[in-house]
């Protein structure tokens, strides 16, 4: 159970799917507010953001994809795609545009609750390690990155923000430069699905981190290490 009440927008034109929805995640102490359209959920959000928006790809007056591209534009809630379509492309894309996680309906609501739950808590264990002093920034190669608002300084002031998912995954990285670290130990225990091979979220991951920290260059900083994982190559430090 929730210790606190956290706020989730969803975002669905079903209505059988809203009520369903809201119920399980409200029986879970969520506070849930829905939204029947795009716009009315984009006005909402720039007004009172919540910890976490729950989006429908497929909307009446928006493509979802278009909504969730704009929420990334300077947010830093959660986002949980909901998507009829299956199609492994429509997932990546998904993860690509830097929603927390993605769900296929028809789904099962305590699977919801599972993705939820787990992507509230990634958030909340980085507020947990950025409030806890010392280790709240982390320094490599030419960037700063600031665990309290998920925000990588470049020494040219250049700044990118990262998805909670990315912020961990990079800190795993952090905590362990030069060793080679398998998909699964990025991963951390948290994560169960059998309908998504965590290997390839991870990569997906890895791949957006890249283009933030190494541009189009050949990676430097993160090396695949074919068979293995990933090696975090500069030195480190932290404080
Ligand atoms: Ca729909």
């Amino acid at each position: 159970m929730m210790v606190s009440r956290k706020s989730l927008y969803l975002i669905e034109d079903d209505a059988d799917i809203r009520r369903l929805v809201c119920e399980v995640l409200e029986g879970y102490g969520y506070a849930v507010t829905a939204f029947g359209s795009g716009r009315d959920a984009r006005q909402a959000i720039q007004r009172d953001p919540p910890d976490l928006c729950i989006v429908d790809l497929g909307l009446p007056d928006m493509d979802g994809l278009t909504l969730v591209r704009e929420l990334w534009e300077d947010v830093r809630f959660g986002v949980i795609i909901l998507s009829g379509r299956a199609g492994v492309s429509d997932r990546v894309l998904g993860l690509e545009l830097g929603a927390d996680d993605y769900i296929v309906k028809p789904f099962e609501p305590r699977e919801l609750v599972a993705r939820v739950n787990t992507v509230i808590r990634r958030r909340e264990q980085l507020v947990v390690s950025a409030a806890s002093g010392p280790s709240a920034r982390a320094r490599f190669a030419e960037w700063t990155f600031d665990l309290g608002n998920l925000t990588l300084t470049a020494t040219d002031g250049r700044q990118e923000s990262l998805t909670a998912a990315e912020a961990n995954l990079l800190v795993a990285l952090l905590r362990a430069p030069k060793r080679v670290l398998s998909r699964e130990q990025l991963q951390g225990p948290d994560t169960d699905r059998d309908d998504f091979p965590y290997d390839r979220s991870i990569d997906v991951r890895i791949s957006r981190i890249r283009k933030k920290i190494e541009g189009d260059s050949k990676p430097r900083l993160i090396k695949t290490v074919y068979g293995a994982g990933y090696l975090f190559t500069a030195d480190v430090s932290w404080g």
